[in-house]
Formats: structure tokens, sequence, C-alpha cells
């Protein structure tokens, strides 16, 4: 099966007509051909797009609104299908594509297309000398690119606010899963969105990728992927002055103290460290624990964890999947050998996974737990993004603190303690975008996203979002 472009609303091969192998990593075969797309092709999109922009834009919000709704209810609609489409593409059990990331993918729409009808602009009073309004219009033609860990979940989470505040996009998945991205293009041709408003250009980062990034009409550019890859945007985009929101990588650190609900932080500690093989960028991967439950957490942990199915993604009660690429596998394992050579102790996991039966192939690793480092090794200090988390104990708050803040990131942290006082505290000093205090995940699309640090710069979600794909004029009319 061939994955094609969606440019201008039409369906089209790659200018070069160079095709890309797309795998299966649970069983580790090539199961569809993906474009190679370059230079050429991001040009025919931008043209489609200039040409679309006009009328997109002037649109009523009651309009686009209409528009973004028919494309969240059809993915609701499609719910199965594209669940089952994620979990082939990119290695996730089919149970958490369709209780996580296809479900998020329709809220995407559905939050941004109301989220227009409720705006208000600012408006401000120069005493009895003037009055100013701020006047907010979009930007024009923008750029989103996303990673491979939530394929359709993190695509749709920009592109959804950009059509929404009125531009027109050009799009690129990764590479490594583009399927549910080629699925979305089907839907939008199928409720008719306008040809040129979303163009979806598939292929290489450093082709398609950087394509975008550099080409002088695209004026903002949304991206979430690592960190390297952020600076590398960055130096591209600065200076030609183009709007950037980068969403990079992360190192969390779960704090846990003594004074927790212990069960209630057990539970939820295995899926923050394990949900989607650990290939989320919010996963608390350095687990930091309070000396007086350090061995009782240590227990229990790895009991529970040596429960989680792995295998076949699309087996029911299995926990952990494929990871996303044979590279992908192979940086995990050598990160699991640099622990050991920095002096970790394996306690649970460790080793790579050979199902019996079709998946024997594919790219599995057991969800794996190390102690015994200190934090400022690379295993404790570098992202990992796999089913892999350390463990460590500290005394004091101070020290807890000083552990969590000590890696370049500031992506998210969470804390489990029944201390009000002491939660207040961490929150106020965690140099962290996202701060969760006796939970993990439980997201409101209101909120602001982002990170700190190395982590990104700039904040998704809600009307910062919005912002983000607007430019905002002051208008002063002197009374
Ligand atoms: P990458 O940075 O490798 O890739 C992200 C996207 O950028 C892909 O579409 C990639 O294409 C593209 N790309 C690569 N090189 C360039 C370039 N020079 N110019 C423009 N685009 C380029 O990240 P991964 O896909 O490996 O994703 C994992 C990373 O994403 C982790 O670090 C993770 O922490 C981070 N992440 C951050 C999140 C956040 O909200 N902060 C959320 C989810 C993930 P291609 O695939 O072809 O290389």
């Amino acid at each position: 099966m061939n994955i094609r472009n969606y440019i201008g609303g039409e369906f089209l091969d790659p200018l070069s007509a160079k095709w890309l192998d797309n795998y299966n990593p649970a069983t580790g075969e090539v199961y569809s051909q993906i474009p190679d797309s370059d230079e050429l092709d991001v040009e025919l999109a931008v043209v489609a797009a200039q040409k679309a922009f006009p009328a997109w834009s002037a649109l009523s919000e009651e309009k686009r609104s209409e528009y973004l709704m028919k494309i969240a209810n059809t993915i609701d609609a499609r719910l199965d299908t594209l669940a089952m489409a994620e979990s082939i593409d990119n290695g996730k059990p089919v149970s958490l594509a369709k209780a996580m990331d296809i479900p998020r993918a329709k809220d995407n729409f559905s939050f941004f297309a109301t989220a227009i009808l409720h705006e208000s602009s600012e408006f401000h009073q120069t005493g009895n000398e003037a009055i100013n309004y701020t006047y907010k219009s979009p930007i024009g033609i923008v750029g989103c690119i996303s990673p491979w860990n939530l394929p359709l979940y993190l695509f749709t989470w920009k592109i959804a606010p950009a059509l929404a505040a009125g531009n027109c996009v050009i799009a690129k998945p990764s590479e490594i899963t583009p399927m549910t991205a080629y699925m979305l293009s089907e839907i939008c041709a199928e409720i008719g969105l306008p040809p040129g408003v979303l163009n979806i250009v598939h292929g290489l980062g450093p082709k398609v990728g950087s394509a975008i990034v550099g080409h002088p009409i695209i004026s903002a550019i949304s991206f979430t992927g690592g960190t390297k890859t952020g600076a590398e945007i960055a130096r591209v985009a600065a200076p030609m002055f183009k709007k950037l929101s980068l969403e990079l990588g992360g190192k969390n650190p779960n704090i846990i103290f003594a004074d927790c609900d212990f069960d209630k932080m057990l539970k939820t500690t295995v899926s923050s460290s394990f949900t989607n093989q650990g290939e989320i960028c919010l996963c608390g991967s350095r687990i930091l624990v309070g000396r007086p439950i350090y061995e009782k957490f240590k227990t229990a942990f790895i009991e529970k964890v040596k429960t989680l199915k792995v295998g076949d993604p699309l087996e029911e009660g299995v926990r952990i999947g494929a990871l996303v690429s044979k590279t992908h596998k192979e940086k995990v394992l050598l990160y699991i050998q640099l622990a050991k050579e920095e002096g970790g102790t394996i306690l649970t996991g460790g080793k790579e996974i050979h199902p019996v039966g079709r998946c024997a192939n594919g790219y599995f690793i057991e969800p794996t737990v190390i102690e015994g480092l200190s934090h400022t090794c690379r295993t404790n200090q570098e992202e990992i993004f796999g089913p892999v988390v350390t463990i460590q104990p500290f005394d004091t708050d101070a020290e807890a603190l000083e552990m969590a803040n000590s890696t370049p990131y500031g992506l998210s942290a969470t804390v489990w303690t029944e201390n009000l006082t002491r939660a207040h505290q961490f929150a106020h000093q965690l140099q962290s975008g996202i701060i969760w205090i006796n939970c993990w995940l439980l997201r409101d699309l209101r909120t602001p996203f982002g990170g700190m640090k190395q982590s990104g710069v700039g904040r998704e979600g809600g009307f910062e979002a919005l912002d983000f794909f607007r430019e905002k004029k002051n208008v002063c009319i002197k009374i």
C-alpha cells in the first residue's frame, strides 16, 4: 500500500518518484511505502496553501468551526480503524491507541473548533484620552512538524489550532509513523475541507522538515520532537524571524515522599513509567523515593512491573508493545548497557524480548528498573525515551529538589505527598513546565503546555495555542 502526499486537496505521488519503506515495529516487516518527498513537494504545498488562504482566513468562526467539527466527528466514527492503524504503525497496544491516542485526536479538533466560538479580544482604556483594542489576524501559511510517539494525537494538537485560527497549514508527520496522518488527509478530503487549507507532505526530516522550516513564505513553525532537532530548527528559523513553538525532550522526575498515599502512587507510577513503552515525553523516568519507604517501594514496584505483559500490541491484556523502530530499540539497549557500565544494578528487565509467533522479529524490550546510580550520571541526565526507569533514594526535601532540577530538561514533574505545604513548595521550586501533584497525565486542554530549559520554548494548549498562530495588533483610537 502506498501512502500519498495530500496537496491542494489531491493525493499525489512524490515528484522525485522515490519511496521509503514503512515498517510494522511489532513484526519487523515492511507493510507500506511512504513518499520520499523533498523541497519541490513542499513548494507545491506552499503554492496550494497560498491559493487557499484568502478564502479560508475570511470565513466566519462558525464556518471554520463546522469544518473542524466534521473532522472531529469522523475521527470519532472511525475510532477502531484509526486505533488499529496507529498500533500497527507505532507498535503501541491497540487498547492504548483506542483509549488515548484517537479520542485525544478527536478532542483536539472539537476543542479548538469550539474555542474559537467563545473568544473575545482585549480592550484597554487610556483614561479619557484614548481606547485601544487588540486586533487578531491569522499569520498566513504555517508549518507543523510532529514526532512518532503519539502520531495522530500530536499531529492534530498542532494542526487543529492552526486551522481554527484561520491559517493554511503545511504539515509533516514523522516518516516513521505516517499512517494516521494519511488517514486524516482522507477524512479532510471526504468532509470537503477546501483544497490547500491543509497540506500533508510525507518524508524525511532533513529533506521535507528542513524545507518547511527554511521556506520564506512559511512564517511560523510549531515543532514537537527531540531537543537536538529543535536546536537545528531554531538555528534556521530564528534569522528569518519566524514565530517558533518548540516542544522538546524531557527527563522527568517522579518524586515520592514517605507520606504519600502508597497504593495510588504505586499504581500511577507503573503507568507513568511504562505507558506507551515509556515513549511519552511526559513519562517519569527518574523515580526519587524518600528513604523511609525506599525498600518498601522497591519491592512493591518491581513486583508490579514484573506482571506487565509485553508482546503483540494487538493481543488483549498486553501493556507494553513494540518500540517504534529497530534503531530506537538499539538506542535504548545501549542506554541499558551504559547504566551497567556506570555502576547501576538492573532490578528487573534489561533485555530484548522475542515473543513467540508473528511478533518474533519485532522490537520489544522488557520494562526495566535500575538502581544504584548517581543522579549526575549520563543514564540519569540524558533522555532514553523507552521502558527504562531508575530509582534513587533521597533523605531531605532539599536533596530531592536538587536531584529533580539537576538535568538540562524541564518538561514535567510528578510529586506524591499528602502534605499540602510541601506540595506547594515543590510546585513553586521545580523547574518544569508541567507539575502533577498526586496524579499523572491528567490533562485539561485549556492549560498551558510546554517545557522550561532545554525542553522547549513557548506554550501550547488553550488560547495560548490559538494566539501562537496569530498576529496581534494594537489599535489605538484617540477619543
Ligand atoms: P525528532 O526530533 O527526531 O523528529 C521530530 C520530527 O522532526 C519528525 O517529523 C522528524 O522527521 C522531523 N525532523 C527531523 N529533522 C528535522 C530537521 N532538520 N528539520 C525539520 N524537521 C526535522 O524526534 P522524534 O520523532 O525522535 O521524537 C522523539 C522526541 O520527541 C523525544 O525527544 C521526545 O521527548 C520528544 N517529544 C516531546 C514532546 C513535548 O511535548 N515536549 C511530546 C512528544 C515527544 P523524521 O521522522 O523523518 O526524522
